[in-house]
């Protein structure tokens, strides 16, 4: 049996599925393949992101810093809740239900936009094919005029720490732990280790993350890095940088983990070990022979500024091709090339793709770190405002914390904007409009922001880079 349409998208993570939905609002004719199978054996479109990343570790996150705020913090509000006790069953339910209305929201997207979504695996063959076997076996070749690649990330596993998905485990099985590890290891104090990390810290683990770099978030602007760095520090979270892990073995119902670091070798013993050292593109039967798509030397499928692929006509988006692993980074990608297919404009500014680590405090980015910026040789002036000094943050009783603005000194051009604080992820938007309108410090200076809000710390951290800050004294 073959099919034929205009566009067939492989792979319905965050990169695919809104690839496939501005298709059919471009009255393309497109159909979306995934494999997606959970845990409990149900499909479910949605890919990484929507099942084991990004939204199902911000449910655990708002749930265990709800927990951590019942019992530390109430009492300042002046609120007696008596012992606050933990149900990690009920959690992960709210966090299972959490995951299931957003994909069971995609089908209902791809109705409404007539897209046809098939579950199963898609292969490319050469003539812009896609052979689809569904998981009962059957197959069937979709004929398509375009074809979009989105087949994701996978988690990058270590040699000499064998995974075994129960003692020692991914971020996936780190989302869906049924008891509070008394002990947790963490390789790799990147995004996921982090927010992780903070989660079992919260819900009362002992947290050690072993991180091979001396730096710690060499990413990210280095002020903002350090001001982090002793917040997870006083939560408890015990960061070892330059730590070099050379084996990790299952001993009964614990991990024995040896490591090296500058003082010599250390063994540390826990009893779930989370590697989080990265993730690479996903492209296992993906390709049949002789398609002809090239992959580059690290496995990401070669595109250029369009995500146009080597061949004609099949383009390739998200996590397996060069750029952030971040799921609007695809999205963006994903839209552009179901317009540019469609005859419309299309572009993806990759100037300004903000970057959200949701730790408390939560770090928000977009642009240039001050440390790029003086690499670079322009002359550059920066200004920041603490949240201290923020009269709705007090009011939050979340005053840890800035933001901070990195400017050109020639034409007052803003070249990045950083934020350790609350709402982080939500007050950068502003900075990456700003950035993508490329604002002057003038134009944010000359922005009114409202009162009390914490969008007040932008605007005078941008007051700050012309020592014109009004609630905070200039230096
Ligand atoms: P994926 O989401 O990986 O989707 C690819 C889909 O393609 C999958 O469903 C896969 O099954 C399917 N597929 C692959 N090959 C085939 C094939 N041959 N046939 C059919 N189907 C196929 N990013 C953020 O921006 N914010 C966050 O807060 C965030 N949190 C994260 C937390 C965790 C724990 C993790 C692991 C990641 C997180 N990310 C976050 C990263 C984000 O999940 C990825 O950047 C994003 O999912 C990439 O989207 P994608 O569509 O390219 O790939
Ligand atoms: P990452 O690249 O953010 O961090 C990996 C860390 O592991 C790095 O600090 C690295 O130096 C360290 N490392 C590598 N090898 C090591 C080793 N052998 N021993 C010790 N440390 C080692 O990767 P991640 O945290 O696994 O996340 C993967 C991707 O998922 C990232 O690209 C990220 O963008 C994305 N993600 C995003 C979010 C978000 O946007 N909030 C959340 C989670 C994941």
């Amino acid at each position: 049996m073959s099919d034929d349409y205009d566009v067939v998208v492989v792979g319905a993570g965050p990169a695919g599925y809104p690839a496939a939905i501005r298709a059919g609002q471009n009255k393309l004719k497109v159909a979306c393949v995934d494999e997606w199978q959970n845990t409990d054996g149900s499909y479910a479109f949605g890919g990484t992101c929507l099942n084991a990343g990004c939204i199902p570790s911000k449910a655990l996150l708002e749930s265990s810093e709800l927990f951590q705020r019942a019992k530390d913090e109430f009492a300042t509000h002046g609120i007696k809740v008596g012992e606050v006790t933990l149900d990690l069953g009920a959690m992960q339910k709210r966090r299972a239900s959490v995951v299931k209305t957003m994909t069971n929201g995609i089908n209902a997207l791809f109705k409404a936009n007539g897209v046809v979504g098939i579950q199963g695996h898609g292969k490319l063959l050469p003539g812009n094919k896609v052979l689809v076997k569904a998981a009962d076996g059957t197959e069937k070749t979709l004929e398509a005029k375009n074809v979009i690649l989105a087949s994701g990330s996978t988690p990058i596993r270590l040699r000499s720490v064998p995974h075994d998905g129960k003692f020692i485990v991914d971020s996936w099985n780190a989302l869906e732990f049924d008891t509070v590890p008394k002990r947790l290891g963490v390789i790799g104090a990147g995004v996921i280790g982090l927010e992780l990390g903070s989660v079992w810290r919260r819900l009362g683990s002992d947290v050690v993350v072993l991180e091979a770099l001396e730096q710690f978030l060499p990413m990210v602007d280095q002020t903002i890095a350090k001001e982090a760095q002793r917040h997870f520090k006083r939560q408890g979270l015990d960061i070892k940088l330059g730590a070099k892990v050379l084996s990790a073995a299952v001993s009964g119902n614990a991990v024995d983990v040896t490591y090296s670091d500058a003082q010599g070798e250390h063994s540390l013993q826990v009893d779930k070990l989370v590697v989080a050292v990265g993730r690479r593109p996903f492209t296992e039967g993906l390709l049949a022979e002789g398609t002809g798509v090239q992959l580059d030397e690290r496995g990401f499928i070669k595109v250029d500024e369009h995500c146009g692929t080597s061949v004609p006509n099949v383009w390739a988006i998200g996590d397996v091709v060069r750029g952030p692993m971040l799921a609007h980074k695809g999205k963006e990608e994903g839209v552009m090339v179901a317009d540019l297919i469609a005859g419309h404009y299309g572009e993806v500014n990759y100037k300004v793709i903000p970057s959200v680590i949701y730790t408390q405090p939560e770090i928000a980015w977009v642009g240039q770190t001050e440390e790029q910026v003086k690499a670079s040789g322009r002359p550059y002036k920066t200004g920041s405002f603490p949240f201290a000094a923020s009269g709705r943050a007090r009011a939050m009783e979340a005053g840890a914390g800035m933001a901070k603005i990195v400017s050109a000194k020639d034409d007052d051009e803003v070249l990045g904007i950083h934020v350790i604080g609350p709402m982080a992820g939500e007050l950068i938007a502003e900075a990456v409009l700003a950035m993508e309108y490329s604002a002057s410090t003038e134009d944010i200076q000359r922005t009114i922001h409202a009162h009390p809000t914490l969008s007040e710390a932008i605007h005078e951290a941008a007051l700050a880079v012309d020592k014109k800050a009004i609630d905070s004294i200039n230096r």
